[in-house]
């Protein structure tokens, strides 16, 4: 995996620390080689982040190469609590999670968008002051808030921008107006790309160029390069369920105009189908619920689903040549019968460049997928080499009156 360079941003602790963090370092001998510091270097930095329970080595050892035993290294899961948050309309999935990132405590709570975000970020405050209740942990033990909403986000400057489903968000300082609340730093992030992150992170970290395509209720997707979320000009980047497939007309989509991808491949346009024929559906789980019932009609809907799909995802092969899409969401949950449409028309309509190494498969992420990205945005960016100082700073162990500092941290 690679990274943009941004290694002078932080002292030598802070880069060893970082280094560890985004797994590009393993062992010393990696550390040597990735930072350029000496073995002697690198070991006294290690020492150092033992000492503050920054890092540790993983408890299994394991053999590389045939040389001696080498413990891996790894940050250690309970150096600081990371707050994570799903957010839908009517309701918020919230959690504590470690810096694995594996949830430690969670809740989800009743919420209305519509309030508006002073009224929802509050309730978002009080469930996470209770969260941390349960576990004994305080807002000092928090290394960050990342919250996913299901809207297009302007990540640099933590804003929602034209949100249809939000009103009353639009440009609001949602990163401000929370860090008011428990004092700590914020981050939002549009799900799809959350759900992108865990993907990848937990499951395809060699992937070079990576797509991610959430169909569910709506079609959305991620787009992952060199390691590292893209997200456009804008943060609009992969927003593929609006892209007109119909050169005139089509099916009217819930955006207002016609022959989006959505209003062919999406659960709301699916249901539509299946409610003209008769059937009970309303959305994305009503069919899946229908299919996995044994009716044809549905299997039949959701494979003329996936070949559209596969229309919008080969364009996507065009722009970006990616070495692995990745297909999750609620109606992935059909399996073959949507995405084996998408593989064909993939193959029918991309180079065989583009096709011959190309892997086209099923999310393996569960539905914690946005949440634990939502976590694995915030680990990623609190630990970059241009927070890591920082971080060591508020999450060492070893603070002033502790009795058991050993030494002063050097941010040399
Ligand atoms: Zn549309």
């Amino acid at each position: 995996m690679t990274r943009a360079d941004d290694s002078t941003a932080a002292s030598g602790l802070g880069l060893v620390l970082s280094r560890v963090a985004d797994g590009t370092a393993q062992s010393r001998a990696e550390l040597v080689s990735v930072t350029g510091f000496s073995r002697t270097t690198v070991g006294q930095y290690l020492t150092q982040l033992f000492a503050a329970g920054l890092v540790e080595e993983a408890p299994e050892g394991m053999r590389r190469g045939g040389g001696r035993p080498s413990r891996l290294l790894r940050l250690a899961p309970d150096a600081a609590v990371v707050l994570a948050a799903d957010i839908g309309e009517t309701h918020a999935r919230l959690a504590v999670t470690d810096l694995t990132p594996a949830i430690l405590a969670e809740n989800t709570i009743a919420i209305d968008l519509k309030d508006g975000p002073i009224i929802v970020l509050a309730q978002l405050a009080d469930a996470y002051r209770a969260l941390l209740r349960t576990l004994r942990q305080n807002a000092r033990d928090v290394l960050g808030i990342g919250l996913g909403l299901p809207a297009p986000v302007d990540h640099a400057g933590g804003r929602i921008v034209g949100p249809s489903v939000m009103p009353g968000w639009d440009d609001f300082d949602i990163c401000g107006c929370l860090t008011t609340h428990l004092g700590v730093p914020v981050l939002v992030e549009n799900d799809v790309n959350l759900m992108t992150l865990s993907e990848f992170r937990a499951f395809w970290p060699d992937a070079a160029q990576f797509l991610f395509v959430k169909a569910g209720t709506g079609i959305g997707s991620g787009i992952v390069t060199d390691g590292r979320l893209y997200r456009g000009a804008q943060g609009a980047a992969g927003d593929i369920g609006h892209m007109q497939l119909d050169r005139t007309g089509g099916p009217l989509c819930r955006c207002g105009k016609q022959g989006c991808l959505e209003a062919h491949a999406a659960g709301w346009a699916v249901a539509r189908d299946l409610r003209a024929e008769g059937l009970l559906a309303q959305t994305a789980r009503d069919v899946l619920r229908l299919m996995q019932a044994g009716n044809s009609a549905t299997a039949l809907r959701l494979h003329e689903a996936g070949l559209v799909l596969g229309d919008a995802v080969a364009n996507t092969v065009s722009v970006l040549n990616p070495s692995a899409i990745v297909i999750g969401g609620m109606l992935a949950e059909a399996g073959e019968t949507l995405i084996s449409g998408i593989r064909s028309r993939v193959q029918e309509r991309s180079l065989p460049l583009a096709f011959r190494h190309l892997s086209i498969q099923r999310a393996r992420s569960g539905s914690d997928a946005g949440l634990l990205g939502a976590a694995r945005l915030v680990i990623d960016t609190r630990l970059q080499p241009r927070h890591a100082d920082a971080t060591i700073a508020a999450h060492s162990r070893f603070k002033p009156g502790s009795r058991t500092r050993p030494q002063k941290l050097r941010l040399v």
